[in-house]
């Protein structure tokens, strides 16, 4: 490479953050807040909150494509056209196939987003708090190795982001999904009304709940000192809110990083790898090549935060080589990279209900309900480990009639009859982490950047072949109790991936022998290296897990710069 090291004194932070996603935008916030002097690298382009949101305020027929996008685009782009929000209104925050090559060794749907904000700009916004059978579950199932940490550790952390981001729900009070810091909750249609009633009725240990998300149903004095305003209800939400409605890196962390004016954002600034500096035994800095021009420069600080989301922050470790660490920073134990895991979302169920016809809903909730999981929480009672949670939402469409002509035609559009109240439910399994689930660099093939691409080697096992049958059934039995009809269930056998809950590879634990870091998310070889994201996963639970990376980065970065004011780092 061909290096700038002109002016070190010029690249030198407190602090470095990589990437600028939900968990990156955490460790800013927090940096700046307590005074470090911070450098966010980001790869991709800046996205300012109101400013670069193209379509925000497009209407449906302003659209080229009405919405759709055409058949070349996804041609051009099998893998990310999987996704449901991959649609004409927000493909410019996803990362195109062609453009980040990766080597699938099994099939694996990798969807990224590469600009300030990350996948924050595009996420469904559920969010729910682990328990403390979610910490259990490895020690108490014997898979992967123990949390270092408990539900207790985290609960305070878990407020303290709750009370900024913005997070809606109802405190249901159950101890499997402990309740949060909530503004109000979102209401429930009619029929999941029913539905949340008949499961009540028939089990004592199902619960249907609204769905915990990070929208401002009610703004605290916090979120208008973000400048951003109640969720107007419109559901468009990937394509950025000019409210703020939801919480994004774009509309709330980043910017507040930026005025606390101890933070510096640099877009445009892949990170290759991480300087390890022998003499001094520590992380001393990053090598980044900028993604236009590539000129290769190099930052340097005495914290650094790897938030990069989870895969590419497996990938920026492997290939931070030295002699002290051949097989990548911290990786003594040859771990890193292995023990990758996600969330099985194959499995749905779908159903009608004849009834309530004098009932419709008003407005484009964005937002669905929640059923906990409700298999082997207290004890192991099923022929396959852990369990399922299921997203589940009931509404009543129209019935489109474009037929007729002048006033028929006129009264059709305008006043279309109301359909039947249908409901739909998807399996949020937990998978098992395990070594031959695994990431590695492929040896060959490089990026356009120079780095090596990611390799990934992961697929479903006998476990989760298991819990879809027992999802399906299980769903089936309920919505049969509640008298639903026209029930449907289906496996999409997609492959991993399209979750876009992926985790692990550098995962927590007590030992450094068998994991990679300790319970501050310090890499145990490599104490100024912190791993915040995804990536720090020891197992993957129900829950959508950004909430717990949140948390998990402000708890870190409390940490760290107590021990830097220590002068332990
Ligand atoms: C459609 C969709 C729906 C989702 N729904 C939910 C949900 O309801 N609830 C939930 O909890 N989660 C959801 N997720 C997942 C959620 O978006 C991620 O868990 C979350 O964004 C992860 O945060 P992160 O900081 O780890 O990564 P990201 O938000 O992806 O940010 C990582 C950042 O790092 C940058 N980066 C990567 N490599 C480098 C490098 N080498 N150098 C510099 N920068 C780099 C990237 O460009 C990116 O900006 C959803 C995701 C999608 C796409
Ligand atoms: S639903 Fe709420 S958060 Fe989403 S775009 Fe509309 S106002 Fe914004």
């Amino acid at each position: 490479m061909n290096i700038n090291v002109d002016g070190k004194g010029q690249n030198t932070y407190d602090a470095i953050v990589i990437g600028s996603g939900i968990s990156g935008g955490w460790a800013a916030k927090e940096f700046g807040e307590k005074g470090l002097k911070t450098l966010v690298l980001e790869r991709g382009r800046d996205v300012k909150h109101n400013v670069d949101y193209p379509t925000t305020n497009l209407k449906p027929w302003e659209f080229e494509h009405k919405g759709q996008l055409p058949l070349s685009v996804t041609k051009e782009n099998p893998i990310v056209s999987k996704c449901y929000a991959f649609r004409e209104d927000a493909q410019h925050f996803f990362v195109k196939d062609n453009d980040h090559p990766y080597i699938q060794d099994k099939p694996f749907d990798w969807i990224r987003g590469y600009q300030v904000g990350g996948k924050s700009l595009l996420w469904a916004r559920q969010t729910q708090r682990w328990s403390t059978y979610d910490f259990e579950g490895p020690d108490r199932d014997g898979f992967a190795v123990p949390w270092p940490i408990g539900y207790d550790d985290l609960a305070p952390w878990y407020s303290y982001v709750e009370k900024f981001a913005g997070i809606s729900g109802n405190k249901d009070g159950l101890s499997e999904l402990p309740d949060g810091e909530f503004l109000p909750p979102m209401e429930m249609t009619k029929v999941e009304h029913y539905f949340k009633g008949k499961v009540a009725e028939k089990y004592k240990d199902r619960h249907v709940i609204i769905g915990r998300c990070a929208h401002i149903t009610e703004p605290q004095p916090i979120h208008t000192q973000q400048g951003r305003v109640k969720c107007q209800h419109r559901d468009l939400c990937q394509r950025g809110c000019p409210f703020g409605g939801y919480f994004s890196s774009n509309a709330s962390t980043i910017p507040w990083a930026l005025k606390t004016g101890n933070v510096t954002l640099r877009p445009h600034s892949v990170v290759h790898s991480i300087i390890y500096d022998e003499q001094k035994g520590r992380a001393t800095g990053v090598r980044v090549i900028d993604s236009e021009t590539k000129e290769a420069t190099e930052f340097f600080a005495t914290i650094i935060f790897v938030n990069a989301a989870a895969l590419n922050t497996n990938l920026i470790l492997l290939n931070s080589t030295s002699s002290r660490f051949p097989q990548g920073l911290g990786n003594d134990n040859g771990l890193l990279g292995k023990f990758v895991a996600f969330h099985n979302y194959r499995a749905r169920v779908s159903a009608e209900y004849e009834g309530f016809e004098n009932f419709t809903k008003y407005g484009n909730r964005p937002n669905s309900c929640y059923i906990p999981r409700f298999r082997n929480v207290h004890k192991q009672e099923t022929d396959f480990l852990r369990g399922y949670a299921a997203g589940f939402g009931g509404s009543r469409g129209v019935v489109r009639n474009s037929e007729g002509i002048g006033e028929d035609l006129k009264e059709n559009i305008l006043n279309p009859k109301l359909g039947k109240w249908y409901v739909g439910s998807h399996m949020m399994g937990e998978t098992i982490p395990k070594e031959s689930n695994y990431v590695a660099l492929d040896t060959d093939k490089k990026d356009a950047w120079g780095i090596p691409q990611l390799k990934i080697s992961i697929d479903y096992d006998d476990n989760d072949e298991k819990m879809v049958k027992d999802y399906l059934e299980q769903m089936t039995e309920m919505y049969t109790q509640a008298g639903f009809t026209n029930i449907k269930t289906s496996d999409s056998h997609q492959a991993p991936g399209l979750d876009i809950h992926e985790m692990g590879g550098v995962r927590m634990g007590k030992d450094p022998k068998t994991s990679l870091l300790n319970k501050w998310n310090q890499l145990h070889a490599c104490k100024n290296v912190f791993v915040t994201d995804g990536a720090c996963m020891t197992s993957t639970s129900t829950q959508n897990p950004s909430l717990t990376y949140m948390a998990f980065t402000a708890r870190a970065v409390d940490y760290a710069v107590k021990q830097m004011n220590a002068k332990e780092l």
